[in-house]
């Protein structure tokens, strides 16, 4: 079902289909909300925060066009759903949280999937710069900007996805750099995800 919901929606890429196989999504939602674990719809983690949609979840994870042996920095750990995807992927990931109850929660149950990852808590608007550079990096909460650490943090070659905007109306922003450092950016269409909160991120 899981497969058919995503090609569905156009995501064409196997691993990222196989890698939506290989995690149980419902580990990673309240217990009371189990039953909808598989619909197409954010739901609510606790703390104001959300475990994103499973088609955004597939579509930034198909737009990053990940290698196996890709270093990836994620900000915005949540339930550690988008984090399980991006390791059942083969990628190295480092990981940023600011709520600590959230981290330690996902960090559980990530080890339980026996999936390594790297997690901290911290303010994810300053990067992780003691790993980087990162030839990917994904923010899964949002900004009227994206945070200058995370481009310097990003390598040449190198993508990051991150949803850009106001609150309640951003655009899925894809920026780019190229071999020789220069950075391109393209849309991927509207979306709408939580703010991102740091001192990287002005107005949030
Ligand atoms: N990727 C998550 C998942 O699969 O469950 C969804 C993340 S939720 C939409 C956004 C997350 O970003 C929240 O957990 C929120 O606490 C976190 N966040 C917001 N600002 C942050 C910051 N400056 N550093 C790290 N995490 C941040």
């Amino acid at each position: 079902m899981v497969k058919e919901q995503l090609q569905s929606r156009g995501i064409k890429n196997k691993k990222v289909v196989d890698a939506f196989l290989s995690v149980p999504r419902e580990y990673f939602v309240p217990d009371i909300l189990m039953p909808d674990a598989y619909t197409d719809r954010p739901l609510s983690i606790g703390y104001d925060q959300t475990i994103s949609q499973p088609y955004i979840v597939a579509l930034m994870t198909e737009l990053l066009d990940l290698g196996s042996s890709d270093k990836v920095l994620e900000i915005g750990t949540g339930s550690g759903y988008q984090t399980a995807i991006l390791a059942a992927i083969g990628c190295s990931v480092y990981s940023v949280e600011r709520i600590p109850e959230l981290a330690e929660k996902a960090e559980k149950i990530l080890k339980t999937l026996k999936l390594n990852v790297s997690l901290k808590v911290d303010d994810g608007t300053e990067g992780w710069p003691e790993h980087s550079p990162y030839d990917k990096i994904i923010v899964t909460a949002a900004a009227t900007v994206i945070p200058q650490p995370l481009i310097e943090q990003l390598s040449s070659p190198g993508t990051l996805i991150m949803p850009v905007g106001e609150s309640f109306q951003q655009t899925l922003t894809i920026l780019k750099k190229t071999p020789t450092g220069k950075s391109e950016r393209t849309s991927a269409g509207g979306c709408i995800f939580v703010p991102l909160i740091g001192k990287y991120a002005p107005g949030n």
